[in-house]
């Protein structure tokens, strides 16, 4: 044994396998050629943000567009910010939103394909495996500083206005004799392992990213941290290891991890692993006082999707926005392809925007209505009545004593060429349909035509019983209206109204309207007909009766 194997088989006595053995036991996958393998990453140190789930939505996209496989792993090595549920809560905002995961975890509790442990903290023999190996090769070696030292050399830098880091002559243990680490080893003296980086800070490296372009940088010069003195990885060693043996083609996030690819290049490279491509998905912003900023998710609601789940946005709407912030290309697409599962929808991840695109709450409500419009009465209906019964219990209530109403109700004006899109969400609905709930309906006359008087209103109020046939359809309904009109002093045809108003009170539409007042307190409604058959004679009859003034 060479006195590095030696150091190494003392630092990890419990290691008996080798990395050929891991490398046998994941293959690369056979997939068709061009097929990208993404992934999600997530660390279960809180809800679910949106920029998480934007950043899933872009793998999930790529994967799609090349027939690829789309995977989630659960980063969960740092316990001390781990949060009760986390995972559980992204992922079940991944099955709600409808992103769906092909390998890994795919559900809360469900985890699933042969490139696992798909959770770090059940990776740890495999990491120690392959940190032995550089050992052994005078790659990596124990640091045994203490916190400290450590500390004392930041000081020391930042007085001579250095960089912070492990390296050049702060990178102490790097000197150390074999002879000597080992025997502090095997001491029992505690110890991190350290890359013994080969990197120049004169040097630079060029990579392609493949949303922001060509990027140098300097390589990487600090001989980093790769397992903490616990056994536990970090970030930059774990990922080098998990995407090598999870096949990972194509790593796309958040773009706050652009300044460490230097040091995961230099990983991938020692440790003999093909790099992947790299995309950084730059963050979703805010327009705020006329300027932009990063969604914080300390002070926007909105940067959690539970915001939108609460708001009783449809996942559907919520996707189909996020869509468009990731490629400017999909809403002409969606113009053409209105059926059409957005996997189908080419994507490529060299359109996406370099600077950040701007989160707009109107645009997601627009398209919401959009989506919203296209829904059958019996999807509204059960949507609307799921939400209420999560977030709006006294809603729920009203929806719940007759469903078949509530159906009704959303059936007005739905379907047809030119639906109405009056809402973007659950919560809309309920202003939507109160009228239609005598507890949620608000009288109201106050828009009356301006230049009817308080007797006029009354007498249109008045005869209008008296003609009102439920069995009318809406056409017959309206010449009902307009032959009550002259005897009222109003002109039956608008048109004629409106060249010769002198000697008429007002036409046609404006007695619809006192009627329209009258039943539902607004003046703009779905077919005030059909309003009107399913609020029923009697109530309509008790409504005109109470909207009669003095
Ligand atoms: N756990 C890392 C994070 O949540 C993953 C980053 C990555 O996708 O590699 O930021
Ligand atoms: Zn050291």
């Amino acid at each position: 044994m060479t006195i590095r194997e030696e150091l190494a088989a003392a630092m990890f006595p419990d290691i008996t396998r080798t990395p050929e053995e891991y490398e046998a036991l994941y293959p690369p996958r056979s997939l068709p050629e061009g097929a990208r393998v993404t992934r999600i990453a997530p660390s279960p140190t809180g809800y679910l943000h949106l920029g998480v789930f934007f950043t899933a939505l872009v793998n999930r996209l790529t994967a799609d567009a090349s027939k690829g496989v789309f995977y989630f792993r659960l980063e969960d090595t740092d316990k001390k910010r781990e949060v009760e549920g986390g995972a559980e809560d992204i992922l079940r905002g991944f099955n709600e939103y409808g992103l769906a995961i092909d390998e890994g975890f795919v559900a809360p509790g469900e985890v699933r394909g042969g490139y696992g442990p798909y959770q770090q903290s059940l990776r740890g023999e495999i990491y120690r495996t392959y940190v032995k190996r550089l050992v052994e090769e005078g790659k990596a070696y124990p640091c045994f500083c203490s916190e400290e030292q450590r500390q004392a050399d930041r000081e020391k830098q930042e007085e001579r206005k250095l960089r912070t880091g492990y390296y050049g002559e702060f990178a102490h243990c790097r000197l150390l004799p074999e002879e000597e680490a080992l025997s502090r080893v095997k001491a029992g003296e505690a110890f991190v392992v350290r890359l013994r980086s080969s990197g120049s800070e004169e040097r630079r490296i060029k990579f392609d990213d493949m949303i922001k372009g060509t990027i140098e940088m300097p390589e990487n010069d600090e001989d980093i941290v790769l397992l903490k003195s616990d056994g536990i990885p970090t970030y930059h060693f774990a990922h080098a290891v998990d995407d090598h043996l999870m096949r990972t083609t194509h790593v796309i996030r958040g773009d706050e991890w652009i300044s460490s690819v230097p040091k995961h290049l230099e990983l991938f490279r020692v440790l003999g692993f093909k790099p992947p491509k790299y995309a950084h998905v730059s963050p979703i912003m805010k327009e705020e006082a006329g300027g932009r900023r990063k969604l914080s998710k300390r002070k926007d609601p909105e940067a959690a999707m539970r915001f939108y789940t609460e708001q009783g946005y449809p996942a559907d709407s919520v996707v189909e926005y996020l869509m468009t912030i990731a490629s400017s290309e999909f809403e002409e697409w969606r113009r053409r392809n209105p059926d059409q599962p957005r996997g189908t929808f080419p994507f490529n991840l060299k359109k996406m925007s370099v600077s950040g695109a701007l989160f707009d709450m109107d645009k997601l409500d627009d398209v919401s209505k959009n989506v919203i419009s296209r829904m059958d009465a019996a999807q509204v209906t059960g949507a609307v009545r799921e939400w209420a019964r999560r977030f709006d219990p006294e809603f729920s209530a009203l929806l719940e004593r007759d469903p078949a109403y509530a159906e009704a109700i959303f059936t007005i004006d739905r379907g047809g060429k030119k639906p109405r899109k009056d809402i973007a969400r659950w919560s809309d609905a309920k202003t939507y349909a109160a009228y239609f709930y005598d507890e949620l309906y608000v009288p109201s006359m106050a828009e009356a035509p301006e230049q009817l008087a308080a007797e006029d209103i009354n007498a249109v109020l008045d005869a209008y019983p008296s003609v009102y046939r439920p069995e009318e359809d809406q056409q017959q309904w309206f010449a009902s209206i307009k032959a009550l009109c002259p005897s009222l002093g109003f002109c039956p045809e608008v048109k004629e109204y409106k060249a010769h108003p002198e000697g008429w009170k007002g036409h046609a539409g404006d007695v619809s309207t006192v009627l329209r007042l009258a039943v539902t307190g607004r003046r703009n409604t779905p077919d005030l007909c059909s309003i009107m058959r399913l609020l029923g004679t009697e109530k309509v009859r008790q409504r005109l009766r109470q909207a009669r003034r003095g």
